[in-house]
């Protein structure tokens, strides 16, 4: 079938991560301070992610699987300022039924939904034999949508996605391993961690935990539930913010390694030398709240151990960057993760003298 075939050389899904990533944005989008992310096979059987954000009512559920029927769209502004939605292109849980067995269901938080609570005559959606305040589900199977149903469920959105790719032999010979697909999700879901460490954030895999963050808001709690206690105690505060007075005339240039640059605040943790791996993927960086993998920034990092670090060795960072929305480009192309900053070198010479100014203050 055309739209299939179409959806299956796309590039919304091309493995389970990238279903758990627009799931996981989807319940960040709803307001959700509880994620629960659980794959089977590595994601190839079965993913499930469960959250307790805002719902979707039994009438809007065929909207959320329809093309293009994003309720977000007011929100596309807020997208150059890093804020806000994170997806908004209305057309992941489209997508992903069209190439899986998918299953939403939903019980709307009371009270936010406004716009359908009894309102009897709007448009022709009479056929949803559901209360607005009740639990439903939807299944689509290879794009074909099925009728709204009543389901018993607590508030919030459970997704379910199974046999990612059944219809599409040609992309399920693309997926590699369980594990290897395995290790795709466990890092999209713990970047999603790191970055919202005020919401409660767990994956399990084959029926195992593999982790769960607290969501207290702390990020050092979240890095401990993510990375281990060894990781965690060997972490060191970055905190660096510009302020906003104007500089004196007669004060040096240099006097902060701020000026000059876009950057507003530099905060997160980074390791100590002597706690690194041979992979650069534990340097997890985020600009206005965003992951980004950019090498300006992991330089950046690298930089400020001036050469403390082993030959091919990489520290462990998350570290969260701000600027403002218009010195920087994020290219929100689906897959990547790439942006753009107006004024690179200096954004990699602001975060690399934060990350050393933090070093030092603790003996590094
Ligand atoms: P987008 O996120 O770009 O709007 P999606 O296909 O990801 O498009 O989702 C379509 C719509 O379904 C969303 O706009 C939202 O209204 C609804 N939706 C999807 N997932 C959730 C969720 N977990 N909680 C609440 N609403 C959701
Ligand atoms: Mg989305």
């Amino acid at each position: 079938e055309r739209t299939v075939q179409r959806i299956a050389a796309g590039e919304v899904v091309e493995r389970p991560a990238s279903v758990v990533k627009e799931l996981v944005e989807n319940a960040l989008d709803a307001g959700a301070d509880r994620i629960a992310v659980s794959v089977t096979d590595g994601g190839t059987s079965r993913i499930r992610v469960r959250d307790n954000g805002v719902g979707i009512p039994p009438a809007q559920l065929p909207d959320a699987v329809a093309e293009h029927a994003t309720s977000k769209i007011a929100d596309i502004e807020d997208l150059d300022a890093g804020v806000g939605t994170l997806g908004f292109r209305g057309e992941a849980l489209y997508t992903i039924g069209a190439v899986s067995r998918l299953t939403v269901r939903s019980r709307p938080r009371p009270d936010a939904h406004d716009s359908v609570r009894g309102d009897e005559g709007d448009g022709g959606r009479t056929d949803v034999d559901v209360a607005p305040d009740a639990g439903a589900e939807l299944t689509v199977e290879g794009g074909e949508v099925g009728a709204v149903q009543p389901a018993g469920c607590p508030v919030g959105t459970t997704v379910e996605v199974a046999d990612l790719f059944f219809n599409t032999p040609a992309r399920r010979k693309f997926l590699k391993t369980n594990a290897t697909e395995f290790d795709h999700v466990n890092r999209v879901v713990t970047q999603y961690a790191l970055a919202n460490p005020d919401v409660a954030v767990s994956l399990e895999h084959d029926g195992r935990e593999t982790f769960a963050t607290q969501g207290n808001g702390d990020l050092e709690s979240a890095v401990l539930a993510v990375y281990g206690r060894d990781v965690a105690t060997s972490m060191i505060p970055v905190e660096y913010t510009v302020d906003d007075e104007t500089p004196d005339p007669g004060e040096s240039e240099s006097s902060s390694p701020l000026a000059g640059t876009p950057i507003e605040r530099v905060h997160g943790l980074v390791s100590h030398p002597e706690t690194t791996r041979a992979n650069r993927e534990y340097l997890s960086t985020f600009v206005n709240d965003r992951y980004v993998t950019t090498s300006i920034l992991r330089n950046a990092v690298v930089d400020a151990y001036g050469g403390q670090l082993a030959p091919d060795r990489y520290p462990f960072a998350v570290l969260f960057v701000e600027l403002p929305a218009g010195t920087v480009d994020v290219n929100v192309h689906p897959r990547k993760l790439e942006i753009r900053f107006d004024e690179p070198a200096a954004v990699r010479e602001t975060v690399s003298a934060a990350v050393e100014s933090a070093l030092l203050d603790h003996g590094v």
